[in-house]
This record gives C-alpha cells, sequence and structure tokens, in this order.
C-alpha cells in the first residue's frame, strides 16, 4: 500500500499528464490552422506521449492496488500570438511537470518508498529530455523562423517525426 500523500501525488499526475496532452493537443490545432503541418505534426505526436505519461502513472496505481481517480481535465486556455508562442509555453508547461515529477519523488523519498522512486527514475530522465526538445524548438525558431525558406525546411523536420511507444512499460 502506498502513503496517502504520495498516492495522492501520483494520482493527480494522471490528470496533469492528460492535460499536458490535451495543452498540445491544442498547439497542434494551433499549427494546423496556420498551415504548419510540421508544427502540428510534432506537438499531435508529443500529445500522444503525454496520454502514454498518464497511462503509466494511471497502471502503476492499479498494480500497487489503488483505486484512480479520474478528475476532470481543464480547458487548455493559452492564445497564441505569434508561431514562437507555443513552444515558449511548451517550455514553461515541461518545466512546471519537471517540478510536479519532484514533488512525488521528494515525497516518496521522505517516506523510503524506493519503489516509486524507481517508477519515477523514467520521468526524471524523460523531464530532462522534454526540456531539452523544448528550448531545440526554440532556438531553431529563432535562428530560422524569420526566413521563409528556412520556415520550410524546419516545417518539414518536425512533419518527418513519427511516434513511438514509451520504452517504460508496467
Ligand atoms: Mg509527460
Amino acid at each position: 500500500m502506498l502513503n496517502a500523500k504520495v498516492k495522492e501525488l501520483l494520482n493527480q499526475q494522471v490528470n496533469k499528464e492528460f492535460y499536458s496532452a490535451y495543452l498540445y493537443l491544442d498547439f497542434s490545432n494551433y499549427y494546423e490552422a496556420r498551415g504548419l503541418n510540421g508544427f502540428a505534426n510534432w506537438y499531435k505526436i508529443q500529445a500522444q506521449e503525454e496520454r502514454d505519461h498518464a497511462l503509466l502513472f494511471y497502471q502503476y496505481l492499479h498494480n500497487n492496488n489503488e483505486t484512480v481517480t479520474l478528475e476532470a481535465i481543464d480547458k487548455p486556455d493559452k492564445v497564441f500570438t505569434c508561431d514562437m508562442d507555443p513552444l515558449k509555453a511548451g517550455l514553461g508547461h515541461e518545466e512546471y511537470v519537471t517540478s510536479l515529477i519532484n514533488d512525488i519523488y521528494a515525497a516518496a523519498y521522505e517516506v523510503k518508498d524506493f519503489r516509486t522512486m524507481q517508477f519515477l527514475d523514467w520521468f526524471v530522465k524523460e523531464q530532462g529530455e522534454e526540456e531539452t526538445n523544448a528550448n531545440d524548438l526554440i532556438s531553431k525558431m529563432e535562428l530560422f523562423g524569420s526566413d521563409p525558406k528556412s520556415l520550410y525546411m524546419l516545417n518539414s523536420e518536425l512533419a518527418a517525426r513519427v511516434y513511438s511507444a514509451p520504452s517504460l512499460v508496467l
């Protein structure tokens, strides 16, 4: 049985990850409307990854004989005024998610819940990659976004991203 606080934070993370999926689908939604199908593809796949993360937290709770409460998912409310806005919002959001993962880790550490810490190790590494990816997208957009030909090539690069299931299997 999991510690009550650890369980509560893990349950909340199911919702947070589904919200991330919803948020990134909205980014995809924005870029589709802008005609930037590569950016739209990149964030649609990002949304699929976030859904996978939610299901991993869901499964981890069930594997530990815990019940899961599915709460309402917040409406994405970001307003974008330029094509850089979602990229910067994405970085800010990933930094926030990193802080959430760290909070769960800290709670698990406090009660010597080594199983949950080991489960979370994958997410600690994943968050490092997410922040790197988000920073890279901003850098590329800063460098190439103002030139139509370069933007076209960047969009083509992002169109090539394909979905792959998470390496963590529970
Ligand atoms: Mg995630």
